[in-house]
């Protein structure tokens, strides 16, 4: 038996709740659940998006009272008949209904099985069914807000639309080879390359967008380095502790390797190297400069830190860090602490003067700290690229269309033109799932568009 067609069924809902709800999908659900379900009516004579109140039974014995809520095709998630059955949360009850749906001819899912289901539907493509997971994992309004226009579809309309233009060109071209001895150029080779070079510019500005979709997604990293005793692990457990609720810690691949999160403003930010924070002067010395490079290289946001003590008396800083050279996708923060000792110190332009210690001043660097991300676009609904597989395969479609670029410059045949753009189109789909063309739906797009009798 084919597996596609099982009826499937596991919890949805995480152990611990007041609640649980178990879900099954594939043709025959509502019957299946019939078996166990005594309600006022069968399930299998219900309409979608309807709720029934019922008992689950094991022979002669109640096991919970439960609502369920029924789901016909193709309107459910997955796109096929489902139940999704609320009963009460304890690990006793939830088995037993996953056993007594068991013994009624289910089957355990798969884990992301009903999203595999859901994409063989049609009813996502495989960003969408990507940006679900995502949307499960997000920890910040910003991770949110990208996972939530990935599910919603405006990237894969963003990708599509450009997959039809390229569509169009290699329709173009395969139309001159149609009519090859009449020597027709449908295609103008101008207007050609300044499709391409627009198309071009789309791809990089989606993959460029990926390094701050990134950043959101796993956290904005941080790095906070300055002169032993300048007040660095005060101000990290200072920023901390304002949002003790959002802290965790992340082990990282090596023991000595802590990073620590916050959110601020609905962004989530990663502190770098936090053990390397809280090293002994004396460790320092000895390997402190490596990792501090290590961490700069990796930072996004720079908190150069330094100690108000060390500052002369007109407010510059005798430990400036000579030779901090960041690259232009990189903020520079410059902070001053321990006001509160040399209070009426003047600050350099653009330094935030801070005390770690009492606390004053942090709110203003919690704002630098948020401002320095720029999340306008994200809330507006850009599409912004947070997955690494889809930055690898718009890189692979910007090079194959470099290649497709080059080949128009040297005048390549109509036919391998066409190839080179296919391969663009190929690389691109593979973001959406939607990598197959049939020559079809390249026809199709020729009469689409063009009366050919004219
Ligand atoms: P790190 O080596 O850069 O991590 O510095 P620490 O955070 O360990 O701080 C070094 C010393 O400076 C400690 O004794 C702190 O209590 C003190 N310190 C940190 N921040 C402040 C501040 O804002 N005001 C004052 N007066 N002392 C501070």
């Amino acid at each position: 038996m084919n597996r596609d067609h099982d009826i499937i069924v596991a919890p949805a809902t995480a152990p611990g709740g007041a609640l649980a709800v178990i879900r099954t999908s594939g043709e025959g659900s509502l019957a299946l659940c019939d078996r166990i379900f005594r309600g006022r009516s069968p399930l299998r004579d219900a309409e979608g998006y309807t709720v029934h109140y019922g008992r689950i039974v094991d022979g002669d014995r109640t096991v919970d009272d439960v609502l369920v809520t029924v789901f016909r095709a193709p309107h459910s998630y997955t796109g096929e008949e489902s139940a999704e059955i609320s009963c009460h949360g304890s690990p006793y009850i939830v088995s037993e209904l996953l056993r007594l749906l068991i013994a009624a001819g289910a089957r355990t899912a798969d884990p992301g099985e009903f999203t595999i289901r859901a994409y063989l539907a049609g009813k996502l493509d495989l960003s969408q069914a990507e940006a679900v997971a995502d949307l499960i994992a997000s920890s910040s309004q910003a991770a949110h807000a990208l996972a939530s226009n990935q599910m919603r579809g405006g990237y894969s309309e963003a990708l599509e639309a450009l997959r039809e233009e390229l569509l169009h060109l290699t329709s173009l071209l395969e139309l001159e080879l149609d009519f090859s001895e009449e020597e027709v150029e449908f295609a103008d080779r101008t207007q050609l390359h300044d499709i391409m070079t627009r198309i071009d510019t789309e791809i990089e500005r989606l993959r460029e967008s990926f390094s701050l979709g990134n950043a959101l997604k796993e956290g904005v990293a941080v790095a906070i380095v300055g002169a032993p005793n300048a007040g660095k692990s005060t101000l990290l457990n200072r920023l901390l502790n304002e949002e003790r609720a959002m802290v965790s810690e992340i082990a990282g691949t090596t023991r000595d390797v802590i990073e620590e999160c916050v959110n601020i403003g609905g962004v989530l930010f990663r502190f770098l190297d936090t053990a390397g924070i809280r090293l002994t002067d004396d460790r320092l010395e000895r390997m402190g400069i490596e990792r501090t490079m290590q961490s700069i290289l990796r930072a996004r946001i720079v908190v150069l830190l330094s100690d108000a003590a060390d500052a002369a008396p007109d407010g510059t800083s005798s430990a400036a860090a000579p030779g901090l050279a960041l690259r232009p996708d990189q903020t520079l923060l410059r902070v001053v602490n321990k006001l509160d000792l040399r209070p009426g110190l003047p600050l350099p332009a653009g330094a935030i003067g801070i005390s770690a210690r009492s606390g004053s001043g942090i709110d203003t660097l919690r704002r630098a700290l948020r401002d320095a991300v720029d999340t306008t676009g994200l809330y507006h609904g850009d599409v912004t690229v947070s997955n690494s597989r889809h930055y690898e395969a718009l890189t692979a479609a910007r090079e194959a269309l470099h290649n497709a670029l080059q080949g128009l410059q040297t005048q390549l045949p109509a036919d391998l033109l066409s190839e080179e753009i296919r391969q663009v189109i190929r690389r691109l789909g593979t973001i959406t799932g939607r990598g197959e063309i049939l020559p079809d739906e390249i026809l199709q797009n020729i009469f689409s568009k063009f009366c050919i009798g004219k």
